[in-house]
């Protein structure tokens, strides 16, 4: 049996196609392996969201050249968004590459591996309107057996101007519920007890079927009822879409998790119109006061881009003011990374010199882990039912689990299991963890 090792580079949803690629090989007659010396064939799941992310990538490719002078039947494959992005050229550009296959040809996977037996090139990267890959129950790919994720739709068709999303994904369509519901249950009957819904905006989820219409909130409700016992996170919301019957169904559901990522990009109107996020800063914040209204405890993290195309200082301050006034729990921060054939690529100039990106990046920095701090600070002295999820890397007596505000609590092992519910209460924190203990 040919074995085949997957390597997957950015996001959730990436992760969650790997899981499905793993699936499609392993029902076609190849082995998955974690040992990369005992791979035949590798593919590298990748993404093109930035420029450093691609360059990863193809640093990696070059390292896959050397590999197959020693061995020369190995073959690799270029799956995902950089696939679909740069196609045949990637062929020319690195000469380790066998196989190309975009986000929707995943089912090609078992015949392109055919083609190229005898040392051909062979690439699959048509974009679909209706591949979700429902029925297929993905492998878990280094999971801890108690956390998942399931896609319940692909594609974006929100044309951010910077994001090459649209382009590398294609058109948005939703899954059936029935298969993600199916999904969910076979998860829990496993053992797993937390699963994330994935998507890049899980609120424009629907499935219309003889005049009925299910949306997110009506799927989140069908899969908090599965068990108590199984938590539901989802991402990412965006902040145009997220509405109050999906507020309010967070908050009457224990098991539906406290917590929100709302991607804000910039406190800037200015920059806000520019990206074509098609809210303002003042929409923004009333959607943050309509989540602290219904969930009082929620923790909201967010992904903020510094240095798009013409900010000023000004702009700059008014995403400092806008951190400060939310108080995220957490956030994903990036400097403005510009990607060809995008909207932004096409009609602005790229104009901020990138240690001025960095200067102000660094500043955001900061301000979140002054944030972040505060936001753990004000847990000390709370109780928190925490799902355990594994050993603590520093200390072998000591296991983690995340509150269902998405923080990391760690405390002693004692005689717990990873996947059991246990109730903590917060003795002190740094900016990134929580150290609690066990209360009845
Ligand atoms: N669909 C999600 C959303 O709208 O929030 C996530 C999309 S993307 C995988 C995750 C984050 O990458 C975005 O929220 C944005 O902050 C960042 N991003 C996207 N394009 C970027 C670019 N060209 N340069 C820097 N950051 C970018
Ligand atoms: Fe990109 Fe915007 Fe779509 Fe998110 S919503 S994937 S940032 S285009």
């Amino acid at each position: 049996m040919k074995k085949v090792f997957i390597e997957t580079y950015g996001c959730q949803m990436n992760q969650s196609d790997s899981e499905i690629v793993g699936a499609i090989v392993e029902k076609n007659g190849y082995e998955l392996t974690t040992e990369l010396e005992d791979a035949d064939i590798i593919f590298v799941n990748t993404c093109s969201i930035r420029e450093n992310a691609e360059q990863r990538v193809k640093n990696r490719l070059s390292q896959f050249e050397n590999l197959k002078k020693k061995k020369p039947n190995l073959k690799v494959g270029v799956l995902g968004c950089m696939a679909e992005r740069l196609k045949d050229d990637l062929f020319k550009e690195n000469k380790s590459v066998d196989i190309i296959v975009g986000p929707d040809s995943y089912r090609d996977i078992p015949s392109l591996l055919d083609e190229v037996e005898n040392g051909q090139k062979a690439a699959s990267v048509l974009l679909s309107k209706e591949e979700t890959y429902s029925e297929i129950i993905p492998v878990r790919l280094g999971s801890n057996g108690v956390s998942a994720f399931i896609s319940i739709m692909r594609g974006c068709e929100n044309f951010c101007s910077y994001c090459v999303v649209p382009f590398t994904r294609g058109k948005e369509r939703s899954r059936d519920y029935r298969t993600i519901l199916n999904e969910a249950k076979d998860l829990f009957e496993k053992g797993y007890r937390e699963i994330t819904l994935l998507g890049q905006n899980v609120n424009s989820y629907r499935w219309e079927e003889e005049g009925k219409t299910t949306n997110f909130a009506q799927l989140m409700e069908m899969i908090a009822k599965i068990s108590p016992l199984l938590r539901v996170r989802f991402s990412t919301s965006h902040p145009k879409d997220i509405s109050e019957e999906l507020i309010k169904t967070i908050a009457s559901y224990d098991n539906i998790c406290n917590y929100i990522h709302l991607p804000v990009q910039s406190g800037s109107n200015r920059m806000l119109e520019k990206m074509n996020r098609k809210y303002t800063r003042e929409d923004y914040m009333n959607k943050i006061e309509m989540i602290k209204k219904y969930i009082p405890d929620c923790s909201i993290s967010t992904d903020i881009i510094t240095g798009f195309c013409s900010e000023t200082l000004e702009d700059h301050n008014d995403t400092l003011s806008m951190m400060e006034w939310v108080g995220y729990d957490y956030a994903f921060m990036f400097n403005y990374s510009q990607r060809p054939n995008t909207i932004a690529a096409k009609k602005f100039e790229d104009d901020i010199p990138a240690e001025e990106k960095t200067r102000r990046l660094e500043e955001i920095i900061v301000i979140q882990r002054e944030l972040s701090h505060k936001s753990n600070i004000k847990d000390i002295g709370k109780e928190f039912e925490v799902l355990i999820e594994g050993k603590s890397k520093r200390s072998e007596d000591k296991l983690f689990g995340r509150t269902s505000q998405n923080k990391v609590v760690i405390f002693d092992k004692e005689d717990f299991k990873i996947g059991d519910y246990i109730k903590v209460k917060i003795k002190e924190c740094t900016s990134a963890t929580l150290i609690g203990e066990k209360v009845n």
